[in-house]
């Protein structure tokens, strides 16, 4: 006799990964139900790239306003009203929202509010009430970590940066990686004064040295506060309100309106109760799963940020999608290839990446690789006189230089990557770069003609 469940499938969480995997299934006639403790969209949509993306073209506008003058403009700027953009933000965030219900209405998707809890290996309990599922896809993402410091509940994460409701004037930063200088570019754009606490040397660990040093020196100049091998120890709270921070380099910092803490994210695991459905975590915490992202448990899938791979939203959306076209639409081998993956950054200037790093390819390939590199200051930087560098690596392999690595930073590179990483996936080699014909004049003309 075969089981009854409620649903075919329920994914647990209603951000970039479990979305995509219910609106997939549902569109190959599967009973779905979504459940979501939170926003619909989840971190994506509520606190992460759609809004940070906003106030990172906010910054873009003031540094075009900076610049404008060079470009022959006579124009007075009269302040930043950042509750005015917020608003906008907010607007914008919840016609996200808004679309999606709709969408999973549309769908026939039931959305089944509260926190989520396995009761046991085929039963999830929302609100008091339990649903079964012959299939159950956990998407729950993780949350910003804290520091374990004195005084830690006087800082904010990410999160609390969308919860700002003016610009803070002076912040400090602790972070070395994509969320810290993305946070740290929007802020000292828009005119806070800036500190970023590094545990080490450098921002952004595992890229290529070359974007590491280029935003290093960048951020730098600009203007932010660059502490290095510096980590805050307590924050002490004024009568006012303002911070004190002490610091490893007793140096410390005074009246800082912002503590921010961009120092990793963790998995979200708390209410879950996986034991009651005995799936496995991983030893770094996360939920193992395979490359199909089977977990141990035969009927269980695991994806998004929870599995610790890629935490990126095009990969969990990816993953989702792949998964529902191979269990419900028997497209067989049908999986996420976690290689090649593009990333970029929304720092200031943006950083396009994918592929091997240069330290990373030499040390799988020793003196198979040769490196192509160029640094200039783009056409517009040239004329507005504000400095900005552009910098671009690719990494080749072999006689036949294959590109196994592209590293750019420098503006407009966000919107330069998502190309060249078709044909860099695709196998493409230096020669193919050199025979495609340059668009110019441009900064992406510099990526096909390098010698
Ligand atoms: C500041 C910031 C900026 C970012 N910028 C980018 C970017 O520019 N580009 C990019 O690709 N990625 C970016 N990311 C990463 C991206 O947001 C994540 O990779 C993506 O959201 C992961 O999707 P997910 O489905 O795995 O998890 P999430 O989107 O986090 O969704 C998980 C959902 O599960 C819910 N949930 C958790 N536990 C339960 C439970 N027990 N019951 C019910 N619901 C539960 C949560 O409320 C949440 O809504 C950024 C992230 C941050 C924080």
């Amino acid at each position: 006799m075969t089981q009854e469940f409620d649903y075919d499938l329920i994914a647990l969480g209603a951000g970039s990964g479990g979305l995509s995997v219910i609106e997939r299934a549902a569109s190959y006639g599967k009973r779905c139900a979504v459940v979501e403790r939170g926003l619909i969209g989840g971190t994506c949509v509520n606190v992460g790239c759609v809004p940070k993306k906003i106030m990172w073209f906010g910054a873009n506008i003031a540094h075009l306003l900076d610049d404008a003058e060079s470009y022959g403009f006579d124009i007075k700027n009269n302040g930043f009203d950042w509750s005015r953009l917020v608003q906008k933000r907010q607007a914008y965030i919840e016609g996200i929202n808004k679309y999606y219900h709709g969408y999973m209405k549309e769908l026939g998707i039931d959305e089944l509010v509260g926190d989520g809890s396995f009761v046991d290996a085929h039963t999830i309990e929302v609100a008091g009430k339990q649903y079964s599922a012959r299939h159950i896809v956990i998407a729950t993402g993780t949350r910003p970590s804290f520091p374990n410091i004195p005084g830690a509940e006087f800082a904010i994460t990410s999160d609390g940066f969308f919860e700002l409701d003016h610009l803070p004037k002076r912040v400090a930063i602790a972070g070395s990686g994509y969320i810290a200088v993305e946070l740290a570019g929007v802020l000292n754009a828009l005119g806070s004064e800036v500190v970023l606490y590094l545990r080490k040397q450098h921002v952004l660990g595992d890229f290529d040295d070359l974007i590491k040093t280029t935003l290093f020196e960048q951020l730098q100049n600009s203007g932010i506060e660059m502490r290095t091998q510096s980590e805050i120890t307590a924050i002490n709270q004024q009568e006012s309100g303002l911070l004190d921070i002490e610091d490893n380099q007793d140096k410390g910092m005074t009246d800082v309106d912002q503590v921010l803490y961009a120092v990793g994210r963790r998995p979200d695991l708390e209410s879950l109760n996986l034991d009651k459905a005995g799936v496995k975590l991983n030893k770094r915490g996360f939920i193992e799963t395979d490359l199909y992202q089977y977990t141990n448990q035969p009927h269980i899938f695991a994806l998004g940020d929870i599995t610790g791979r890629a935490p990126l939203t095009p990969v969990a959306i990816a993953a989702g999608r792949r998964l529902a076209d191979r269990i419900y639409d028997n497209q067989q081998d049908r999986h996420l290839d976690y290689e090649w993956i593009p990333t970029v950054v929304f720092s200031h200037p943006p950083i396009g990446t994918i592929g091997l790093t240069e330290a990373a390819a030499t040390e799988e390939y020793g003196d198979r690789i040769k490196v192509y590199q160029t640094q200039f200051t783009a056409m517009y930087n040239s004329i507005s006189g504000h400095e900005v560098p552009t910098a671009m690596k690719l990494v080749c392999l072999d006689d036949e230089e294959k590109v196994i690595g592209c590293h750019m930073i420098g503006p407009a590179v966000d919107e330069m990557l998502q190309g060249f990483a078709v044909a860099i996936r695709m196998g493409a080699c230096k020669r193919d770069f050199d025979d495609t014909v340059a668009i110019h004049p441009t900064s992406s003309e510099e990526l096909v003609t390098m010698r």
